[in-house]
């Protein structure tokens, strides 16, 4: 089967996602519903589903035109992502999911509009054509469980991390496999070279505060491994995850966890004190 090494530079957007195993055929994109400065616990659950599970990469997407940018220009970098999961609950001011759904389903028209799609603006004006069209190409399947506005209920399949993990698991298989209304399976990289484009240096001229902080969800992910994962808010957050997101954007210290003062955590806060140095 047809596998490709990531090139340098990969994945040339920075977001809040985490980086997996390249080799997947799968990514997990969670729509956020919500202000990035107070990410809802549930989704962030899921964006830990994805990547425990074995996808390429797991993360959030918040909007129907830049954040759909820089989701394409990291899928198309890494050409052994053949699906998409897409789950979470639908964000009604942006409408990304739908969106995604819609570009995969129907394209782009000439003025760079994903075509059906019923977010406010869903324009990918700073992507060429080719680069829409490679990834319309390159991905075979858009996963879709996302959940409909306001929707709370973990069992939902797509706010249940078991069930991402589960829909991960199908997207791996060598064999066809049957997940929800999809047969899934891991047919191999796409045949054509990774393509590397940013369109940060478009962004960064007009909005020249866009990029600080937005690689800490992934670093975040990684503190977390070496926290007590007791959810249990003494921090003043509401989850562990929150705690090392914080501590990955510098706006928390590890002391601020009273848990790992106990003696079974000792290793852990030295190594997360190590991590942050
Ligand atoms: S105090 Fe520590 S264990 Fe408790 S939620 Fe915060 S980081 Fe997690």
């Amino acid at each position: 089967m047809l596998k490709v090494k990531t090139p340098e530079g990969y994945p040339p957007e920075e977001g809040r996602y985490a980086r997996g195993n390249d080799y997947s055929p799968v990514a997990v994109c969670v729509i956020l519903d919500d202000f990035d400065y107070r990410i809802p616990a549930d989704l962030q659950e899921l964006v830990m589903a994805g990547i425990d599970s074995g996808s390429a990469l797991s993360g959030m997407l918040q909007t129907e035109n830049v954040g759909t940018e820089k989701l394409i220009c990291n899928i198309i970098a890494n050409p052994n992502i053949r699906h998409i999961v897409l789950c979470g609950r639908e964000s009604p001011g942006h409408m990304p999911g739908q969106s995604l759904l819609c570009l995969k389903q129907n394209g782009i028209d000439e003025s760079m509009n994903i075509i059906g799609s019923t977010g406010p603006t869903p324009y990918l004006s700073n992507l060429p054509l080719d680069v829409v069209n490679r990834f319309r190409e390159q991905i075979v399947t858009v996963v879709d469980m996302l959940c409909p506005p306001g929707e709370r209920n973990t069992e939902s399949p797509g706010l249940n991390s078991k069930m991402v993990e589960k829909a991960v698991w199908s997207c791996y298989q060598e064999e066809p496999t049957e997940f929800m209304d999809y047969t899934l399976y891991d047919m191999g990289a796409y045949p054509q070279p990774p393509i590397l484009h940013r369109i940060v240096s478009k962004l960064e001229a007009v909005h020249p505060e866009a990029q600080p902080g937005k690689s800490a969800m992934g670093m975040g992910l990684k503190l977390k491994k070496l926290l007590p994962n007791t959810n249990c808010k003494e921090c003043g957050r509401r989850t562990c995850l929150a705690f090392a997101i914080d501590l990955a954007k510098g706006k928390s210290n590890v002391d601020e966890c009273p848990v790992l003062f106990q003696d079974e955590y000792v290793g852990d806060r030295q190594a997360l004190k190590k991590l942050l140095e």
